[in-house]
C-alpha cells in the first residue's frame, strides 16, 4: 500500500493549547468573555465588516441571518443550487423557500444574470455562496438588491481572507457568515462568525444570539437590567473556543499565504492536462484575490468521475466531490424550487474533483498527486 495522502490535515499553530489553559487559569469559560471580544476586534479589522460576532458554525450564523431578516412562511431567498446545505437550511427552517438559479461556468459561483428574472413579491433576500473563497459578482448582486428592496446574505463560510475588488468577502452585504470547520483554513473545531455589515442590524443581532434578551447591553451597563426582547436562542461558543480559534486568528495571514503556495504548484503542475484538454483549471477573475480553500479540477465532459476517484484512492491520495445540487435533493425538492433551466449546475458538479489541500502539504505529495490523476486520466 503506497502511504496515504490525507484529503484534509487540520493546521494547529502550536499556541492553541497555551490560550486554552490561560482561559482555564482565567475561570471565565462562558460566552463572551476577554477572548471572544478579541476574536471579535480581530475578525472586524481583518474584514472591515461593523459587527462581528462569534458562532458555533457557520450554519448558526446563517440562522442567524434568516432571523435577522424575520423571513416567513412563503417568504422566498434567491441562491445557488450548487451549494452545501446550511444555505438553504436557514431559510427553510424558518418556512422559507429556497429559489435555486444556475451557476456561472468560470467560477461556479451563482450567475448573477439569473438572479432578477427569479425576483417574486415574495422575494425578501439574494444569497450568494462564495465557492472556493473566490467572490461573487457582489456589485451586480447589490445593485439588483438595492433596485429591487432585497437584502444580501454573503454565505462567506469559504471566503475568510478573500476579497472582491479590496473589499472582504463577507462584508460587502447586509449580513455575512465566515465557517471555522476544521475542514476551512482558519478553524476551531466546529465555529462561525456572524458578519453584520447594515447598522440597523447589530443590536437585534446581539439579543437573537443572546437567547433573545439584551444581556450583551447589561454587561456594557448600558441597561440596568436584561430582559427578553424577541426570539431568539443561544449562538455564542464558550471561551475555551474562542482562546483556540484566537491562536489561529494570529496567524491568520501566514496560515492563508502557505495554502496560496500550495494552490500555485497545483495550478503549475496542471497546465498541461488542461492543454491536453482532459481537465479544466479554476478561474480566477482579476478582480478577486482568493484564499486558496479549496483545488479542484473539472474533468472533460467525456470522462467519467468515479473511474478517476478509485484509481487515486488506490494510489493512496484521499480526493473527494461535492455538492449533489440542492434542486435535485430530496429535501431541495420539498422545500425549494429551481428557477430556470439548472444545465451548468448538473453539468459542472458531476464533473468536479478537489485534491488534496492544506496547511503545510508536502510537494512530493502534490506530485504524486498529480502524476496519479495523470496515470488515471491516460487510461
Ligand atoms: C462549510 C460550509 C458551511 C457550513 O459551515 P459550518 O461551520 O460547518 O456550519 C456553509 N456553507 C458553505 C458554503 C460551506 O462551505
Amino acid at each position: 500500500m503506497p502511504e496515504h495522502i490525507p484529503f484534509n490535515w487540520p493546521h494547529m499553530t502550536g499556541k492553541e493549547l497555551y490560550y486554552i489553559a490561560e482561559a482555564h487559569f482565567n475561570g471565565k469559560l462562558a460566552g463572551d468573555g476577554p477572548y471572544t471580544k478579541r476574536c471579535h476586534h480581530r475578525l472586524e479589522k481583518l474584514s472591515g465588516c461593523l459587527k462581528a460576532l462569534l458562532t458555533h458554525s457557520c450554519t448558526a450564523a446563517l440562522e442567524m441571518q434568516a432571523l435577522l431578516l424575520d423571513i416567513r412562511p412563503g417568504d422566498e431567498v434567491i441562491m445557488p443550487s450548487y451549494t452545501f446545505v446550511s444555505t438553504a437550511n436557514a431559510v427553510v427552517l424558518r418556512g422559507g423557500v429556497p429559489v435555486f438559479v444556475d451557476i456561472r461556468e468560470d467560477t461556479l459561483n451563482i450567475d448573477e444574470g439569473l438572479i432578477e428574472d427569479a425576483v417574486t413579491p415574495r422575494t425578501r433576500a439574494i444569497a450568494p455562496v462564495h465557492y472556493a473563497g473566490v467572490g461573487c459578482e457582489m456589485d451586480a448582486i447589490m445593485e439588483i438588491a438595492q433596485r429591487r428592496g432585497l437584502k444580501v446574505v454573503e454565505d462567506a463560510a469559504q471566503g475568510f481572507m478573500s476579497t472582491y475588488k479590496g473589499r472582504a468577502l463577507g462584508s460587502i452585504g447586509h449580513l455575512g457568515a465566515y465557517s471555522f470547520h476544521e475542514t476551512k483554513n482558519v478553524i476551531s473545531g466546529e465555529g462561525g462568525a456572524l458578519l453584520v455589515n447594515d447598522p440597523d442590524l447589530v443590536q437585534r443581532a446581539e439579543i437573537i444570539r443572546e437567547k433573545g434578551t439584551d444581556r450583551s447591553r447589561f454587561f456594557r451597563g448600558e441597561v440596568d437590567k436584561y430582559t427578553w426582547q424577541e426570539a431568539g436562542s443561544s449562538y455564542l461558543p464558550g471561551e475555551l473556543i474562542a482562546a483556540f480559534l484566537w491562536a489561529q486568528l494570529e496567524e491568520a495571514g501566514e496560515i492563508t499565504e502557505n495554502r496560496i503556495a500550495r494552490w500555485r504548484r497545483y495550478h503549475e503542475m496542471l497546465e498541461p492536462l488542461e492543454k491536453e484538454g482532459l481537465l479544466r483549471r479554476p478561474v480566477i477573475p482579476a478582480h478577486c484575490l482568493h484564499n486558496a480553500h479549496m483545488y479542484y479540477v473539472l474533468l472533460a465532459p467525456d470522462i467519467d468521475r468515479q473511474p478517476v476517484l478509485d484509481e487515486l484512492k488506490k494510489q493512496g491520495i484521499y480526493a473527494v466531490f461535492h455538492y449533489v445540487p440542492l434542486h435535485s435533493a430530496p429535501a431541495g425538492r420539498r422545500y425549494g424550487r429551481a428557477h430556470g433551466a439548472m444545465s451548468r449546475t448538473d453539468n459542472l458538479s458531476v464533473r468536479l474533483i478537489r485534491l488534496p489541500l492544506w496547511h503545510g502539504l508536502p510537494r512530493a505529495a502534490q506530485e504524486r498527486t498529480v502524476e496519479s490523476l495523470y496515470t488515471a486520466l491516460h487510461r
